[in-house]
């Protein structure tokens, strides 16, 4: 059988391509892309023209069976997502899990990926982290996630977008406390590149006051919930497990 490889694309800066990651695109017999056109520009970048094959979240399950025939049959594939790694927050893991249980060799060809890029200037405590993705989008969920994740030690990361970030911002101020120690990292190995540090309301009033720092792409860290935190949402927990005992 052939294989599937699961390769890790530039988040940014081009020259993040790895000379294995071209040679796997260069020799696979197709290439899965999230965008067949924008998987395409990039190729193009490289010199490399290659046949292209969508897979996306709303066809990966129907697709995983015949993209599975074809390496059984011996063909071997390239799963790519616009960017970075796949599988971070990036369809593909139907497509793995496919291929794992039909017995395909399943294997990466890593390189850039956002959250650890971040993490890895961020300066915070990286031994143990909590990688949390993309927020949920609706307001109230949002604020919900947030507040399951006050009492948390390890360090947070978070995957944001341009058009959510001050509000996000504003409700982690809200849920870990404008106190709480933070790092936003935006359009990492861009132009823009921006790493910004401080307090989390610091950060909240110097995204509000500047159009500039709301553009791009972000990842937020929030660093885990010290040992006085800790104990003080304990302490709240343990009052309201005794008040809920005297509730209907
Ligand atoms: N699979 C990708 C990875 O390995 O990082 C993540 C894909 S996810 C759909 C896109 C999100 O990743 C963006 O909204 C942003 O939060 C983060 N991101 C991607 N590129 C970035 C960059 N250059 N700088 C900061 N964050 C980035």
């Amino acid at each position: 059988a052939g294989t599937l490889y699961v390769v890790a694309t530039p988040i940014g800066n081009l020259g993040d391509l790895t000379p294995r990651a071209l040679d796997t695109l260069r020799t696979a017999d197709a290439v899965c892309a999230e965008d067949t056109r924008r998987t395409r520009q990039l190729l193009a970048h490289y010199g490399l023209q290659r046949p292209l094959l969508a897979l996306h979240e709303h066809n990966e399950e129907a697709q995983a069976a015949q993209l599975v025939a074809r390496l059984q049959a011996g063909g071997s594939l390239a799963l790519v997502s616009d960017a970075g790694t796949p599988l971070v927050s990036d369809p593909g893991f139907r497509l793995v899990r496919a291929a794992r249980e039909a017995g395909v060799r399943v294997s990466p060809v890593p390189g850039a990926c956002a959250a650890i890029a971040a993490l890895s200037v961020a300066g915070v405590p990286s031994d143990r982290f909590v990688f949390e993705g993309f927020l949920p989008a609706k307001a109230a969920a949002r604020r919900q996630r947030l507040q399951q994740l006050a009492g948390e030690t390890r360090t947070l990361l978070f995957y944001e977008s341009a058009h959510r970030i001050e509000e996000s911002l504003a409700d982690c101020v809200e849920a870990f406390g404008g106190e709480r120690h933070a790092v936003l990292a935006r359009e990492l190995t861009k132009l823009f590149e921006t790493v910004l540090d401080g307090p989390l309301a610091d950060l909240h009033a110097r995204v509000r006051a500047d159009a500039d720092q709301r553009k791009g792409e972000f990842v937020l860290i929030v660093e885990g919930a010290g040992d006085d935190e800790t104990a003080r949402i304990a302490e709240g927990r343990r009052l309201y497990a005794r008040l809920a005992e005297h509730l209907p």
